[in-house]
């Protein structure tokens, strides 16, 4: 774990985002998955309801057309009953029954012999001597009364249903029938019912008798095919009306709504692909997720700066424990807005942890700086200083002072006597000279003092005071002592400090040789 993070670079931020991420694309994926489930669902009960409906509508009209059509048959039969033997009157009669509703393909009147006595359209041709004994008629023969057949050839070689109304004498003799016929194959009235310019999504209708077999069907080639692989068929066959998902004989899985038509007890059914109604559904949740993807990457896009704005106080601050000893840390730790406990608290530690590195380090640095036997400034001590003045243009004259005849102290009473009296020079250098001037040991028995002053007469007169009371506090101790001084200014001895140093210098060898004891 600790390698993986390691490797990933992790820090807080980054495990933030990949938590963002995880959590955004866990919450797309189950919205996309939700809305797949539902949007489906829902189109497939609107299918299968609008089916249904669609099947009981149909039903129930072409119930309408059929107890109209045997109504239309009564009616001419009714007439022919009155002259059954007038040939001309059931020529005019079926004349008129074909051509004023155009309802059937055909119509005829046959006697309770089987004869044909009239055939309209007259085109259809038929021989009035034959026995005509297709299943239709001998059926309807047989029954006597109002008929309607399962389709069947019929003389012509055409696949029919046929409708048929009795015809009785006055006197109640069974006389023969009138039949009007509907051509399956052909443009009939039921086709003209059920192809309708129905498209809805896709769905399409078909017709079957009760014994399975196609009355109509939007593949014409199909009309008279007997059903038999269809997982659909045994429940609707069993219920009046419904709807139903059905694996149809082509294997093709379908929404299907049903429903009967009453007085033929045919099985209108309405059905769609439910494959075409999933690429619908496809379609719009596509465009839903698309839509749900935009929003999420908007919140995906808050969130992120939400939390780094959260996160940024803290990804600071652990930057900075890192670099605690940089001069610039700790205002840039105190640069840090802590809005928040967890962010005041740590802040508040580093801030107090950096001050505690400053001065450890700037304990360290008084130690390099500082020369051990005066706890003056050293060479190097001086040297930042010296930096310092230059860098901020602040004008300053530099001080070299010298001991006199030193050698022959250390010579005559011994190196310690000379190291005391080394101290006793700083102590007076350290009293002598303000707070802000700077006091070092140069080396050996040689010392400066950077004098942040200008005024030649201010400085000889420090320089000189410290001259005097040297002379005066050392002439009671067993090595009385003398200085010489040599004095400079920066800048206006030289711009070059270095140069400024040897001027000084220079004075300080012109003191010794005027007799030592003085400032120059
Ligand atoms: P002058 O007046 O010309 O400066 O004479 P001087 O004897 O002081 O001559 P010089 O500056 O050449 O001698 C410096 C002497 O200072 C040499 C050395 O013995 C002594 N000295 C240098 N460093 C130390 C030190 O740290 N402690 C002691 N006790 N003596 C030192
Ligand atoms: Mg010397
Ligand atoms: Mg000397």
């Amino acid at each position: 774990m600790k390698q993986i993070a390691l490797l990933l670079k992790l820090d807080l931020q980054r495990l933030i985002l990949i938590l963002i991420i995880l959590c955004v694309s866990c919450l797309f994926i189950v919205s996309v998955f939700i809305l797949n489930h539902v949007i489906k669902a829902q189109l497939m009960e609107n299918s299968l309801s609008i089916n249904e409906k669609y099947a009981s509508k149909v039903a129930l009209s072409t119930d309408q057309y059929f107890s109209n059509m045997l109504q239309e048959l009564k009616y001419s039969s009714n007439i022919i009953s009155r002259d059954f033997s007038n040939q001309a009157l059931i020529q005019q009669e079926l004349h008129r029954l074909k051509y004023q509703s155009n309802n059937f393909n055909s119509v005829s009147v046959i006697d309770s012999t089987a004869h044909i006595r009239h055939l309209e359209p007259q085109h259809v041709k038929y021989d009035s001597k034959t026995i005509y004994k297709t299943v239709g008629i001998v059926e309807s023969l047989k029954s006597k009364k109002t008929y309607i057949s399962t389709p069947y050839k019929s003389i012509a070689n055409n696949l029919i249903v046929l409708m048929s109304q009795p015809i009785y004498s006055p006197d109640q003799q069974y006389l023969g029938m009138i039949t009007g016929s509907l051509y399956l194959h052909k443009k009939n009235l039921i086709s003209q019912i059920l192809s309708t310019t129905y498209s809805y999504k896709n769905s399409y209708m078909y017709v079957i008798d009760n014994n399975n077999k196609i009355i109509f069907h939007p593949n014409i080639k199909r009309i008279g095919e007997t059903i038999e692989v269809n997982t659909g068929l045994a429940y609707m066959s069993k219920h009046k009306s419904g709807h139903i998902q059905l694996v149809n004989s082509e294997g093709v899985n379908n929404l299907a709504g049903f429903a009967h038509i009453p007085s033929v007890n045919w099985l209108v059914v309405s059905q769609q692909p439910t494959e075409e109604l999933f690429e619908q559904a496809n379609a719009i949740i596509i465009k839903v997720a698309f839509g749900i993807f935009i929003f999420y990457m908007i919140l995906f896009f808050i969130i992120w700066k939400i939390t780094q704005y959260i996160s940024s106080p803290l990804h600071g601050l652990a930057q900075m424990a890192g670099m605690l000893s940089k001069p610039e840390t700790e205002q840039e730790i105190q640069n840090i807005n802590p809005w928040y406990f967890e962010v005041m608290r740590f802040r508040t530690a580093l801030l107090f942890s950096s001050k505690k590195f400053k001065d450890k380090i700037s304990e360290l640095n008084l130690h390099v700086n500082t020369d051990p036997l005066t706890g003056l400034h050293n060479r190097r001590g001086m040297q930042l200083f010296l930096e310092e003045l230059q860098n901020t243009g602040t004008e300053f004259a530099i001080l070299l002072i010298d001991i006199d005849f030193f050698k022959a102290v250390n010579d005559n009473f011994g190196h310690d006597q000379g190291d005391h009296m080394l101290k006793v020079l700083a102590e007076q250098m350290k009293k002598n000279f303000r707070e802000n001037d700077i006091c070092c040991r140069m080396g050996g028995e040689e010392f400066a003092v950077l004098m942040a002053a200008t005024d030649k007469a201010v400085v000889f007169k420090a320089a000189e005071r410290l001259r005097k009371n040297i002379e005066e506090i050392t002439a009671a101790m067993p090595t009385p002592i003398t200085i010489s001084i040599g004095i400079s200014y920066w800048p206006h001895d030289s711009n070059d400090v270095k140069e400024a140093f040897k001027q000084a210098d220079n004075r300080l060898y012109q003191a010794k040789n005027e007799g030592r004891n003085r400032v120059c």
